[in-house]
C-alpha cells in the first residue's frame, strides 16, 4: 500500500458494536474482567493499554514500517523512555543540533542519572567516528535540524554506529513521511506527535516506534505503562485522526516551504536563508538523497541582528509569533530569546514554520514586514 492510503486507513477498524465509521472513544480507565478471571477482550487498565492508543501505535507503526510502537503524552516524554532504557554507565551519541531539550534532557537530568554524554556534529562523518567509545550504546539523530536545518547522512552515521555495535535513534518530528529513517538503518523512530501528525497544533503526545520487538523495546515498553507517561484516549484519537491527512498536509506543507525559501533568498534584507530544498543549502545533495521533499521549517537571517529580526516578527500579519509547529497556521519565532541563555542560534535568525495558507500570502506578509 502507498503510503496516503496507508495513513486513512491504518490503524482503523469499522466498530464492531455500533458500526460508526469513526472510531469511538474510549474514556474508560478498567475493564470487565471474565467470569474466569481474564482479560479475553484485551484491555484490563487504561495506563497498560487502551483501545485509542493502541490503534494509534498500530497505525503510525504501520505507517513508518516498522512492527510496534509506544505512544506518550508528549515528545519528551517519548525520548525519555529510550534514555530511561538505558543502564547508568552507557554512553550516548547525540547530534550537537538536536532539539534543545533533548540536549537540555541529557544535560541535566541524564547525566546526573549517570549517563554518558557525547554532543558531536553528526553532518561531520569523521567526528562520529572518533566519539564513539567502548560504551557507546546508542546513537541520537535528528535532521533537519532546529534552527538551522543541516543535514545528517542517515544511512551512513547508522553504518558507522551500528558497526560499534549502538543502536540509532532518528527524531523525525520534522518530516514524517518525507524521510523514512528505517530504510536508512535507524532501529528507533521517534516523533513529537505534537507537530505534524497532530498537525492542528490542539495536542500533545509522543511515539517511539522501533523496527525490530527486541529487549530494548520491552523496556521501553515497560516504561511506558510502569512510569504512567501515557496520553489521554482523546489525545490518541485526535492524533490517529492527525494522521489521515498527513502525507497530503505534508506535501502541501513542503511546496508552500520551497516558494517562500526561494522569495526570501532574493530578498534584499535577508543575509541568509536555511531551506534544504535549496541548491544552495550545503546538505542539499544528502536531503535529495533521503528525503522526497524538504519539508515546512526553514530559517532565515536578516541582515541587521536582533533588533531586525525582533521588528520583523512584530510586524507580520498572516504568521503568529509563537513557538511549536507543524500546525494548519504559519509562525514565527526568534529562536534565541525562546532558547535564552547558553543559545547557539544568531540573534538575527527567525523560524518559520509554513502553514497551509497560500504562499503568495504568505510571502507578501514577509515582505511587508522585512520593509
Ligand atoms: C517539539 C519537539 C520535541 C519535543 O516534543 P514535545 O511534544 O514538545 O514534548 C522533540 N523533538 C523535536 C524535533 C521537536 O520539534
Amino acid at each position: 500500500m502507498k503510503i496516503e492510503t496507508l495513513a486513512v486507513h491504518a490503524g482503523h477498524i469499522i466498530d464492531p458494536a455500533t458500526g460508526a465509521v469513526s472510531s469511538p472513544i474510549h474514556l474508560s480507565t478498567t475493564f470487565e474482567r471474565d467470569p474466569e478471571g481474564t482479560y479475553s477482550r484485551g484491555f484490563m487498565y487504561t495506563r497498560n493499554n487502551n483501545p485509542n492508543r493502541q490503534a494509534l501505535e498500530q497505525g503510525i507503526s504501520a505507517l513508518e514500517g516498522g512492527p510496534a510502537a509506544a505512544a506518550f503524552a508528549s515528545g519528551t516524554g517519548a525520548s525519555m523512555s529510550i534514555f530511561q532504557a538505558l543502564a547508568p554507565g552507557d554512553h550516548v551519541l547525540a547530534h550537537v543540533d538536536a532539539y534543545y531539550g533533548t540536549s537540555r534532557l541529557l544535560r541535566e537530568m541524564f547525566l546526573r542519572w549517570g549517563l554518558d554524554v557525547s554532543f558531536v556534529d553528526m553532518s561531520d562523518l569523521r567526528a562520529v567516528g572518533k566519539a564513539l567509545r567502548p560504551k557507546t550504546k546508542l546513537a541520537w539523530m535528528e535532521t533537519p535540524s532546529n534552527p538551522l536545518l543541516k543535514i545528517v547522512d542517515l544511512a551512513a552515521v547508522a553504518q558507522i554506529v551500528h558497526r560499534a555495535g549502538a543502536i540509532c535513534v532518528c527524531d523525525n518530528t520534522w518530516v514524517p513521511t518525507l524521510q523514512r529513517p528505517f530504510d536508512l538503518g535507524a532501529d528507533l523512530v521517534l516523533h513529537s506527535t505534537t507537530k505534524y501528525f497532530g498537525g492542528h497544533c490542539d495536542v500533545l503526545g509522543g511515539i517511539v516506534v522501533t523496527n525490530v520487538e527486541n529487549d530494548f523495546f520491552q523496556r521501553i515498553r515497560s516504561i511506558q505503562y510502569e512510569g504512567g507517561a501515557v496520553p489521554s484516549p482523546f489525545d490518541c484519537w485526535l492524533i490517529l485522526r492527525g494522521m489521515r491527512t498527513l502525507p497530503w498536509r505534508m506535501r502541501a506543507h513542503s511546496e508552500n516551504a520551497m516558494k517562500v525559501a526561494d522569495f526570501l533568498s532574493e530578498h534584499q534584507k535577508v543575509a541568509r536563508v536555511h531551506y534544504p530544498g535549496l541548491k544552495s543549502h550545503p546538505g542539499h545533495e544528502t536531503a535529495t538523497k533521503q528525503m522526497s521533499m524538504f519539508g515546512g521549517m526553514l530559517s532565515l537571517e536578516v541582515k541587521d541582528g536582533r533588533d531586525a529580526a525582533m521588528s520583523v516578527a512584530a510586524k507580520t500579519k498572516i504568521f503568529t509569533r509563537a513557538t511549536s509547529l507543524g500546525g494548519v497556521e504559519s509562525l514565527i519565532e526568534h529562536r534565541a530569546s525562546i532558547e535564552g541563555a547558553g543559545t547557539t542560534s544568531p540573534e538575527g535568525l527567525l523560524r518559520l514554520s509554513i502553514g497551509l495558507e497560500n504562499a503568495d500570502d504568505l510571502i507578501e506578509d514577509l515582505d511587508e514586514a522585512l520593509r
